[in-house]
């Protein structure tokens, strides 16, 4: 059943590898959270487990991704914030429950606001873990654009792309936003036009 979906492609930035979660914007777009089930597989797989998620949820969190999106693409570009995008994330990031905690090996988890309250109250809280995972992916996202952590914001030198990236390379000059995808194409395009127009057209 699995197979039947478009895999993630997970980097190491919470917010940025969301906003992956639709790739080639100016291409044949790839959505890869097509239906609420995949939305709770990545948040599983991006260290924010919930266990349900609605239709609306997903809305929810579409929503945020394309905000987030808006907002480090302008940021990228040196231009200004849109306000809309803006006020979408700030909902996003004020509107959920989650806490850090550290475990006794040093390592930070994220406890969703559903997750204490599930042990009071069974059911109807239940499903507000999404709105607690996406508050902690908002939160990620305004760090990384107010200049909070150790990167530059990129944009993806993909024409087809054009995905805002984190770049943490030491030397700041990471082009692409995934090698193995859009770094991978551009190298594969250059190869073939460095072996002659005799091969005709390249897609
Ligand atoms: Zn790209």
């Amino acid at each position: 059943m699995c197979a039947a979906f478009p895999e993630f492609r997970l980097g190491t930035v919470l917010a940025t590898s969301f906003t992956g979660t639709l790739s080639e914007r100016h291409g044949d777009a790839v959505e890869r959270i097509p239906t609420p089930g995949r939305l709770v597989d990545w948040l599983v797989v991006s260290g924010l487990a919930v266990d349900s998620c609605t239709e609306a949820q997903l809305g929810l969190a579409r929503e945020l991704r394309e905000s987030i999106h808006a907002v480090a693409t302008a940021a990228a570009a040196r231009e200004a914030l849109p306000a809309s995008a803006v006020q979408v994330v700030n909902d996003r990031s004020t509107q959920g429950r989650a806490a850090a905690v550290l475990t006794p090996e040093g390592q930070r988890l994220w406890r969703l606001g559903s997750a204490a309250r599930r042990k009071d109250t069974l059911g109807m809280e239940d499903t507000l873990g999404v709105e607690d995972a996406l508050a902690v992916i908002a939160a990620d996202a305004i760090d990384i654009v107010a200049g909070e952590r150790d990167g530059r914001l990129a944009l993806c030198a993909s024409p087809t792309c054009r995905a805002a990236f984190f770049d943490t390379s030491r030397s700041r000059t990471r082009k692409w936003c995934d090698m193995n995808t859009c770094g991978n194409r551009q190298k594969k395009a250059r190869f073939h036009a460095n072996e002659g127009r005799a091969a005709g057209p390249v897609e």
